[in-house]
């Protein structure tokens, strides 16, 4: 009824009012990775790359500035380059050496972005130190988690405030599906959810999210 349709439409992150809002079995994926990683809340996204737009769409405005630590993923990089145009800037460190990235670091940096173990070199970062150095300064600390897996690293657990994933790869673990997710502080999740996961549409359909719950069961093995 009419009442029903309100309710619903005044808390989309709480109702699975309408499927490109949540969904049940998306929720319980997104339970299940935010355990996985020890983060407050989780989105899950149609891709990797969904995930990491909604990051930098959801957080960021014109003015602010991303440093890139160690080697990133390509089309990463392509959408900062993209982001040019809306007045993100960002520069790209590859030695994650902490003194370095410090150096790095302008006034308008909002947002840390570190991989580690980076793509195709998979040097691996200090991350401790990485989190502690934007903490301190008050810069949001994201980290691209897919190399290891939230088996294998907890990136929240050493300060950071953010972790993404492609569960395409070694979450999924099949070849069968593409998604992503962002796990990490509820407050900055918020943002995310309402800014640029409801806007942007990249709903991860909820059959993927079945089959990536399906996959996350032979990660131990
Ligand atoms: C593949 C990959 C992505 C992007 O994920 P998609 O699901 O392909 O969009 C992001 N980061 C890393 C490190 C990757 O390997």
């Amino acid at each position: 009824d009419l009442e029903g349709l309100a309710d619903g439409l005044s808390d989309e992150r709480g109702t699975t009012v309408y499927s490109r809002g949540q969904n049940p079995t998306v929720e319980a994926l997104e339970r299940k990775l935010a355990a996985l990683e020890r983060g407050e809340s989780c989105k899950a996204f149609a891709s990797g790359m969904a995930a990491i737009s909604a990051v930098f769409l959801g957080l960021l405005r014109a003015g602010d500035h991303i440093l890139f630590v160690n080697n990133t993923y390509g089309p990463t990089l392509q959408l900062a380059r993209h982001l040019a145009r809306f007045g993100i800037e960002h520069d790209v460190v590859h030695d994650p050496d902490p003194a370095g990235v410090e150096a790095a670091l302008r006034p308008e940096t909002k947002l840390l972005w570190v991989e580690s173990p980076g793509t195709m070199l998979f040097r691996v970062a200090d991350l401790p130190a990485l989190a502690t150095l934007a903490g301190e300064r008050g810069i949001l600390s994201c980290i691209d988690n897919t190399w290891t897996t939230p088996l294998l690293q907890k990136p929240l657990t050493m300060g950071f405030d953010l972790s993404v994933h492609t569960a395409t790869k070694y979450l999924g673990g099949h070849s069968d599906l593409v998604a992503g997710a962002v796990v990490g502080l509820e407050e900055l999740m918020l943002q995310i959810f309402y800014r640029a996961f409801l806007l942007n549409g990249g709903i991860l359909a909820p059959f993927d999210a079945w089959l990536l719950l399906r996959g996350m069961r032979t990660l131990p093995t």
